[in-house]
């Protein structure tokens, strides 16, 4: 494919939007190899910025619904892509989208989504924690990330990567860190270097979750102050039970009344949160 061709008069690139432009057409046509659209796949672009991850999309997939935040950036997208049948555009904030509403409306049927991105680095956490929260539609998620926190979507426990967006990511995924991508691919250049990752979707996550809407506030709240202990962070969020009932639900687990959240697995974790949940019923 030739260079991405870019706007004229762009307007200058918005700190406080995550606007990194990325600008290695090697690194474009990568990124959407591995995503493995095809013209039967339905792609939901987070931040198309100026469109040169976009144009790629759009020349490999069957349809592209993308979100960007900055208006100021919506008549470039616009004129870039006048031709194109395949793509629909929206100014909006994704962290305020009704993903499922917005999916029901532009891909009704049963068609394969896969959400692709050059993530705004400065809502990673709460973009992924979205899509994983809100929709069961996704087959697949590929973005590009901070390589730190990519680091954190395959880790383990005991380990400093190792937070509640692991376990949120390996509760409903199969997570693999594809390629490392130097800084200098960007323009401006951010201060950090970046990495592909991958989120394949389970269609049927390894341990159950009773209550989903609860699991995710719960995983939250166990990692609330990372250098407390299970039971301390659970008392102030749970005011309900005191500090006993917690410990005796971490022992009928087999975990250590002491422990922090980092040492225990996401099935242990999964089934901690059941536990807790089914006492809250009860209270
Ligand atoms: N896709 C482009 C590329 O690869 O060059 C731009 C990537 S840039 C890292 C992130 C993009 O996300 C920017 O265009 C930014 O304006 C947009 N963005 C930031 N916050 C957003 C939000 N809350 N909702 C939708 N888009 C957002």
């Amino acid at each position: 494919m030739n260079e991405p061709r870019q706007p004229r008069n762009l307007p200058r690139a918005k700190k406080h939007f995550g606007q990194n432009f990325l600008t290695d057409t090697h690194v474009l046509s990568r990124i959407v190899k591995s995503s493995g659209i095809d013209k039967n796949t339905c792609v939901v672009e987070i931040g198309p910025g100026t469109g040169a991850l976009t144009e790629y999309l759009l020349a490999s997939a069957k349809h592209v619904l993308a979100y960007e935040i900055d208006k100021d950036l919506i008549p470039f997208l616009k004129e870039r892509f006048a031709k194109e049948t395949n793509f629909t555009l929206k100014q909006q904030d994704i962290l305020k989208v009704q993903i499922d509403q917005d999916l029901a409306t532009v891909f009704p049927d049963n068609m394969d989504i896969v959400v692709v991105s050059n993530l705004p680095y400065y809502i990673t956490t709460p973009i992924l924690m979205r899509f994983l929260e809100t929709t069961h539609r996704v087959k697949r998620m590929v973005f590009m990330v901070q390589y730190e926190v990519g680091k954190r979507f395959t880790s383990k426990p005991n380990t400093k990567d190792y937070n509640a967006l692991s376990i949120a990511i390996q509760y409903r995924a199969n997570a693999k860190l594809l390629f490392k991508v130097p800084r200098t691919v960007f323009v401006p250049v951010p201060n950090v270097d970046s990495a592909v990752v991958e989120l394949d979707i389970l269609e049927h996550p390894l341990y159950p979750v009773d209550n989903e809407t609860f699991f995710f506030e719960f995983i939250k709240n166990l990692f609330g102050q990372r250098r407390k202990t299970v039971v301390n962070n659970l008392v102030s969020t749970y005011p309900t039970f005191s500090k006993d009932q917690i410990m005796e639900a971490l022992l009928e687990e087999g975990l250590d009344p002491q422990v922090r959240a980092e040492a225990i697995d996401l099935e242990k974790t999964i089934s901690f949160a059941n536990r807790i949940h089914g006492l809250l019923k009860q209270e």
